[in-house]
């Protein structure tokens, strides 16, 4: 067992911490984000902690103009849309998360493929993963 256990809980609690932790497979090395207690490949639950450097490519991206209501709080509306996308990181797993300092007006500009560098977003008592241009 990991300690802490591998949980979306325990995803959220290490983001407050500045940390990016996923979970490895010690047999297959596959690496999962958000984390998971078993490996579905293995069938086993022989996996370690790993924290991920939150550097890759942005591989796909919306732009988000019907706000869910803790982003309506944090000031975002039809009016001023934002960018939700997925990032691959270098070491392996993908993760959505929203995008940055970028132009949600101008998503033409926003290209597939750009370098991303992660950027912890605090909003009341929650840090989230978010990602801009690195
Ligand atoms: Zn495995």
């Amino acid at each position: 067992m990991l300690t802490p256990e591998a949980s979306v809980k325990s995803f959220y609690d290490f983001l407050k911490q500045k940390k990016i932790m996923g979970t490895k497979c010690k047999d297959c090395g596959k690496v999962y984000l958000p984390p998971r207690p078993l490996c579905p490949k293995c069938m086993n639950s022989n996996l370690e902690w790993l924290e991920l450097d939150g550097k890759g490519k942005l591989a796909a991206f919306t732009i988000v103009a019907v706000a869910p209501t803790h982003m309506i709080n944090a000031g975002y509306s039809r009016d001023n849309p934002y960018v939700f996308g997925v990032v691959k990181l270098d070491s392996g797993p993908s993760i959505s998360a929203q995008i940055l300092k970028v132009d949600s007006k101008k998503p033409e500009g926003i290209a597939i493929g750009s370098r991303m560098t992660v950027e912890f977003v605090t909003r009341g008592d929650k840090v989230l993963l978010g990602f801009k241009l690195a």
